[in-house]
């Protein structure tokens, strides 16, 4: 097992600064312009292939780093260069996960190079959960998915929003009920393959914040798909689905995860990662202002009243890059998360992403609230990290129920 250490390894150290300088020279010169354009960013996206860390390669080699800092260090710095280009890099990293943790070997090796594709012909996958009436409340999912067994194929009717790079992914996992009686226990993930017949784009949404990632509703208008695409397969679908009638016909518990909370679970800490780059990015910025700008034939940061506030928002993205470090090291290395501490990073590095770039808005002052600067954007881009992957709320429900072991609502 890995030593618990704060000092990054010269393996770490390298990467997060060749990531660094990705960021720098790649994505942030490009932000404005996606942001503004609302598309997806294709040639940055096909830029980071080209240099290895748009790739399956990359994203394993972080995702097994023993220390579990890899993937976190890794999100701080792309999303430092710009929230919506990163997630248009990363977004297929979240649907890659959903097959990590519910998939097969065989499933792994075969759909996760599929939703990447290679530095000539980029492709990205979609993760689809969430539906119209089942955001928080992934009980009242209603996208169905029914076993045609003459076939050995499901059939899956339903609609999905809010899915990044929904309808433009080569590979969309989708999230379906296979017993509607279990909730969401009987929930099963699938994947639909490229170019499968009777899914399509609906809506695609013009957003507040990170607006070069593409979020849209995608429709399954009777999607088949073989057997083999249920993720884990029939077997262990068929067992999980026996344990959770057993247990809810003797008033038994929750113990049965659902295949969306798994993906969640372990993508809770990765999304902290996120928002404490977009924040340490907003602080630099601000630092940098508040050091030049001059008022009253001094620097503004010679106030106590803005300095004490750099003070607060350094002090508050390191707490968060700590609680997300831990969240992270704790999951690498197969301790449970018995205080929900995987939910308390995402809280308070979301919200924290939240105030900080706020605060850089009125360390800029008028500056800070055009376009001319980034941490107006960086502001609306931190919106929506207290949003997706469980709002601030649901983060606190999780806490608080974790800790008190009552149903709180
Ligand atoms: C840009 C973007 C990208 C996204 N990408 C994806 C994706 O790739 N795949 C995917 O499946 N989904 C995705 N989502 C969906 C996202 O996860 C949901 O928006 C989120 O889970 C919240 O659901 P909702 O929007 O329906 O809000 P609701 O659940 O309707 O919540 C509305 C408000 O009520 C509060 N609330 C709800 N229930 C409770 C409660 N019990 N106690 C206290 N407060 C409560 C919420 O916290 C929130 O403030 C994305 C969303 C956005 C905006």
């Amino acid at each position: 097992m890995a030593e618990f250490t704060l000092d990054l390894n010269d393996d770490q150290k390298q990467v997060r600064d060749w990531l660094h300088g990705f960021a720098a020279d790649v994505i942030r010169p490009a932000a404005s312009e996606w942001d503004e354009r609302e598309e997806t960013p294709w040639p940055v996206i096909q830029e980071a292939a080209k240099v290895g860390i748009y790739s399956l390669d990359f994203y394993a080699q972080q995702f097994f780093d023993p220390t579990g800092l890899g993937i976190p260090m890794a999100m701080e710095e792309l999303f430092w260069g710009d929230a919506g280009i990163a997630l248009s890099i990363v977004g297929t990293g979240l649907a890659a996960v959903g097959v990590l943790a519910n998939g097969t070997e065989e499933q792994i090796g075969t759909w996760i190079p599929q939703m990447y594709g290679d530095a000539n012909d980029v492709k990205v996958a979609a993760f689809c959960s969430s539906e119209p009436d089942a955001g928080s409340d992934v009980g009242s999912m209603r996208t169905r998915a029914v076993y045609d067994q003459a076939k050995d194929e499901w059939v899956l009717n339903g609609t999905k929003t809010w899915a990044t790079n929904g309808g433009i992914a080569n590979v969309h996992v989708v999230v379906a009920v296979v017993d509607a009686e279990l909730g969401s226990k009987g929930h099963a993930s699938f994947i639909v393959p490229p170019d499968t017949a009777g899914l399509s784009q609906g809506q695609k949404f013009k957003k507040h914040g990170i607006r070069a990632s593409h979020t849209a509703e995608v429709v399954l208008e009777d999607v088949r798909v073989p057997g083999h695409c249920l993720l884990g397969g029939k077997e262990k679908l068929d067992q999980r689905l026996a344990r959770a009638r057993e247990r809810a016909a003797s008033g038994g518990g929750e113990r049965v995860k659902n295949a969306a909370m798994a993906t969640f679970e372990a993508s809770r800490p990765a999304v902290g990662a996120m928002a404490v780059g977009t924040a340490r990015a907003a602080y630099e910025v601000a630092l940098d202002y508040a050091k030049t700008r001059t008022q009253f034939g001094r620097p503004i940061i010679d106030n106590q009243g803005i300095a004490f506030q750099l003070a607060d928002m350094r002090t508050q993205i390191d707490a968060a890059r700590l609680l997300v470090w831990r969240a992270s090291w704790m999951a690498a290395t197969g301790k449970q998360f018995e205080s929900a501490e995987g939910s308390m990073s995402k809280l308070y590095a979301s919200e924290t992403a939240k105030k900080v770039t706020a605060q850089a808005i009125q360390i800029l002052g008028g500056n800070g609230f055009t376009r001319e600067y980034p941490v107006e954007r960086m502001h609306r881009d931190a919106a929506i990290y207290t949003i997706f992957e469980g709002t601030s709320e649901i983060q606190r429900l999780v806490i608080a129920r974790t800790l008190s072991g009552m149903p709180i609502r």
